[in-house]
């Protein structure tokens, strides 16, 4: 069985480049949420590119939002439904526009190996990261109904939807348990993190270990804080061999676990 090779496991595995003992902590993930809205008439949200809208409004209070109309068995399968419930609220899918609210997270979980050596993560989102996604959703509703929404299904358990822009101020009426909110992540970040301060990060400013000359991180694990946005294109930046810091050095790119020897390649 291949063993899970993300960057700081594969480091703590190998008790390598951790003098500082950064390694694994400050993992950020930008939590987040989504609210499905339900318009009278179709709107095919399918059609076109995935994340082809984003609201960029609420940056500065660590908010972001982006249409993401995943599959209708995605959507099924978040939905608090089940049976016929649920199939009558999946015809509904050319009505349906997904909408995520991304949270620039303020707090910070952790990444270690256990004793056979295999990752395990924690991570607990804060009061404040939590009542910023509650927030989000609201505004997020908000919008939906200035549209023309006729329905806004929200991803709280004990409040699963709304039926007018009156009723947003139910999500405030009582505090929202964090369990009882649907969110999810896919940007992992920030556990092998970049800084000038060799006793407080990981690796350098280009990305090179601090302790081992010419082994480099390129991935998403370097940003030592949260970008605030999707962070693919940067990533790939940052992993490009022909970035000028790993040009200029021969040595080791470490690509979450896959250690390239650049070298060999350049032979
Ligand atoms: C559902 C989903 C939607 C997303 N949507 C977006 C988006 O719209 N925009 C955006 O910017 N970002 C998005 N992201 C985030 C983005 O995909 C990741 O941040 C990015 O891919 C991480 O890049 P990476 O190179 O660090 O890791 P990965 O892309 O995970 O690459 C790691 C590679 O290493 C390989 N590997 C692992 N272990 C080994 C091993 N032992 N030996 C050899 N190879 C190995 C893996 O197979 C994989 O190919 C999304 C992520 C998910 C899961």
């Amino acid at each position: 069985m291949r063993r899970d090779s993300n960057s700081p496991s594969l480091l703590l595995r190998n008790r390598i480049a951790n003098s500082s003992g950064q390694v694994g902590r400050n993992f950020l993930c930008h939590p987040n949420a989504k609210a499905i809205a339900i318009y009278d008439q179709d709107v095919q949200a399918w059609k076109g590119t995935i994340q082809g809208y984003q609201v960029h409004e609420f940056f500065d209070e660590g908010l972001m939002m982006a249409t993401t109309m995943v599959p209708p068995g995605l959507i099924a399968m978040s939905l608090p439904y089940i049976g016929e419930q649920s199939m009558a609220m999946m015809e509904k899918y050319n009505r349906m526009v997904v909408c995520g609210v991304l949270v620039e997270d303020t707090g910070a979980g952790r990444v270690t190996v256990d004793l056979f050596g295999e990752a395990k993560m924690r991570y607990d989102l804060n009061d404040r990261d939590t009542a910023n996604m509650i927030r989000g959703v609201a505004l997020l509703a908000e919008i939906y109904f200035a549209s023309g929404a006729r329905e806004v299904l929200l991803p709280f358990a004990s409040l699963p939807s709304i039926g007018s822009v009156d009723e947003i101020k139910k999500i405030f009426s009582h505090p929202i348990p964090k369990n009882e909110i649907e969110c999810l992540t896919v940007h992992p970040m920030g556990t092998c993190r970049m800084g000038l301060d060799r006793k407080r990060s990981v690796v350098d400013s280009h990305g090179e270990s601090h302790d081992v000359p010419g082994l480099f991180v390129a991935d998403a694990s370097v940003f030592p804080s949260p970008i605030g946005v999707n962070p693919q294109v940067s990533i790939m930046a940052l992993a490009h061999p022909h970035r000028p810091a790993h040009s200029r050095t021969r040595g080791a790119l470490l690509h979450r676990g896959l250690t390239v020897n650049l070298d060999r390649l350049r032979r």
